[in-house]
C-alpha cells in the first residue's frame, strides 16, 4: 500500500502576457484495496455492439457468477457470451485444457452457425495456469475459418479493470484489421464503443461536413471492420482505449487529439478537432453543429438549477471520471471536490483536466478506506461511486449516483447532453422530494 503525490504535466497553455508555460498538476496515487471491476465486464456492451461475436470467458465459476450478476435481465435474452469453466481435472492437469477448450468450442459453432468471430476471453484462473489463449485462437482459427474468426484477449482482474477489458478487446482487433493500400483516401476511425445511436447523429454529422470515409471500431458486425494504414486518421470516444491508441499508431494511423465527446462543449471540441484535421470550413462547421449546440444547451439547462454549487466526489470506475468532472464543473456549475479514476493516461486527459480548477483533488488508482474518509470529511451534496459503496453511503444520509450507468447509459454527443446531465440531477432531485434525512 502506498500514496504517492505524483506531478501531472498540463498542456501548453498561454500565459497572460502570450508566451507559453507547463504547470503541474499535483496528482495522488494511491495503492491499496479498491472496489472495481474486472476487464471481463466489458463483455456485456462488447456482444451487444457486435452482433456476430460470441465470447467465450475461459474461467472459473467465480466469473460466470460475475457475469451472471452484472448483465442482470440480459442473460434470460440468450446473450452471445459463456463461460467454459475450468474444472479440477484441468487445475490438476488430468484433462489436456485445449483439448476440453476444442470441443467445447467445436459443439459451440455447430449449436451457433450465425457466429462469425468468436473471442476467447482470459481470465484470472486461465492466466495462473498459463494457459496460452492466443496460441489456441490460432489452433482454433486454422481449424474454423471457412465459417468463423477466432481471437482471443484478456480480460482478467489480474490485468485489467472494467473499461480495460475494451481496451484489450480494441487492441488485438486492431492487430487483426485488414492493411489499408497506401494510395487510399483519407479516411476517419472513431474509436471505442458509443450506442448505435450516437455512431448514426456522428455519422450525420461527419456527412455535414463532407467526410466520405469513416468508420467506427469496434463495428457493429466483423464483417465490416475498418481497414487501417497510413491515410487513417483515428479519434478516441472513450478515454480508456489507450492500448488500442498505440496499437493504431502502430499501424501508421494518425491520432486527432481531443477532449472526450460529453457535454455541449465537449461534443464541440471533438468534432472541431476532426474537422481541423479534415479542412472543414469554420461556416459549414457552424451549419452542421449550431442547432445541435443549442438543443444541447437548452437541454442541460433544465438539470442545472439541481446542480448549480452542489459539491460533486467522484470514486474511480470506468476512467471516465475527468470527462465527467469536466462536464459538471463547466456544463452544469458543478463543484468537483474530487476526481478519482483507476488509471490517468496524461495523454488523453489531461486536456480535460486543463479545464477544471486547480483546488480540485485528483486522484489516481485507489486505497478505498482513505478515500471513503476524504469522502465523509468533504461532505458532498453528491458521491458517484460503485455499487458497493452507494447504499452505504446512502445510509449514512449521503446521495449517491450509481458509476456504473455512465458505462451502460447513451451519454456522448448533443442529443445526449441533456441525458447526462439528469443522470446526475436525478438522485439529488429525489433525495429532495423524499426529503430523507442525514
Ligand atoms: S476474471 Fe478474475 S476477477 Fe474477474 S471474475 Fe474471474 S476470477 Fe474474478
Amino acid at each position: 500500500m502506498t500514496t504517492v503525490i505524483d506531478r501531472l504535466n498540463r498542456p501548453l497553455k498561454k500565459k497572460p502576457s502570450g508566451g507559453t508555460a507547463e504547470t503541474p498538476r499535483p496528482v495522488l496515487r494511491e495503492r491499496g484495496q479498491h472496489e472495481v471491476f474486472c476487464g471481463l465486464t466489458s463483455i456485456i456492451w462488447l456482444h451487444r455492439k457486435m452482433q456476430d461475436a460470441f465470447f467465450l470467458i475461459v474461467g472459473s465459476r467465480t466469473c460466470a457468477h460475475l457475469m451472471q450478476s452484472a448483465a442482470g435481465v440480459m442473460i434470460f435474452a440468450e446473450p452471445r457470451f459463456a463461460t467454459a469453466i475450468i474444472g479440477e481435472r484441468d487445475l490438476a492437469g488430468m484433462a489436456d485444457v485445449n483439448d476440453e477448450l476444442d470441443k467445447i468450442v467445436a459443439r459451440l459453432l455447430e449449436r451457433r452457425p450465425d457466429i462469425k468471430m468468436l473471442v476467447l476471453v482470459g481470465s484470472c484462473p486461465s492466466e495462473v495456469i498459463k494457459l496460452d489463449l492466443s496460441r489456441a485462437a490460432q489452433r482454433l482459427n486454422a481449424e474454423h475459418h471457412n465459417n468463423c474468426r477466432v481471437m482471443a484477449y484478456s480480460g482478467s482482474g489480474i490485468e485489467t479493470t472494467f473499461t480495460q477489458g475494451e481496451d484489450t478487446f480494441l487492441t488485438a482487433l486492431i492487430h487483426d484489421l485488414p492493411a489499408a493500400a497506401a494510395a487510399s483516401p483519407q479516411s476517419l476511425l472513431v474509436v471505442g464503443t458509443l450506442g448505435d445511436v450516437i455512431e448514426d447523429q456522428f455519422a450525420r454529422i461527419f456527412q455535414g461536413f463532407g467526410i466520405e470515409h469513416f468508420s467506427f471500431l469496434p463495428s457493429r458486425l466483423s464483417s465490416s471492420l475498418p481497414a487501417v494504414g497510413s491515410n487513417t486518421s483515428f479519434i478516441l470516444a472513450q478515454p480508456y482505449a489507450n492500448d488500442a491508441a498505440k496499437a493504431l499508431i502502430g499501424r501508421g494511423a494518425k491520432q486527432i487529439a481531443a477532449p472526450f465527446p460529453l457535454g455541449e462543449q465537449g461534443t464541440t471540441s471533438w468534432l472541431s478537432a476532426i474537422a481541423e484535421r479534415f479542412n472543414v470550413g469554420t461556416a459549414r462547421f457552424a451549419a452542421t453543429t449550431d442547432p445541435g449546440r443549442a438543443r444541447a444547451r437548452q437541454a442541460v439547462a433544465h438539470s442545472r438549477k439541481d446542480l448549480q454549487g452542489r459539491k460533486v466526489f467522484l470514486f474511480p470506475d470506468s476512467q471516465m471520471e475527468p470527462s465527467l468532472a469536466r462536464f459538471l464543473a463547466n456544463e452544469a456549475g458543478a463543484d468537483i471536490l474530487e476526481v478519482g479514476t483507476p488509471y490517468l493516461h496524461k495523454n488523453h486527459v489531461s486536456g480535460e483536466l486543463a479545464c477544471l480548477p486547480e483546488t480540485i483533488l485528483v486522484s489516481e488508482g485507489q486505497h478505498v478506506d482513505n478515500q471513503i474518509d476524504r469522502a465523509r470529511a468533504a461532505k458532498p451534496d453528491l458521491i458517484v461511486c460503485g455499487m458497493g459503496l452507494a447504499n452505504p453511503f446512502e445510509v449514512e444520509g449521503f446521495t449517491t449516483k450509481w458509476s456504473i450507468e455512465f458505462v451502460f447509459t447513451p451519454i456522448q454527443g448533443y442529443e445526449q447532453a441533456g441525458d447526462l446531465a439528469e443522470l446526475f440531477a436525478r438522485p439529488l432531485r429525489r433525495r429532495a422530494l423524499l426529503k430523507v434525512e442525514a
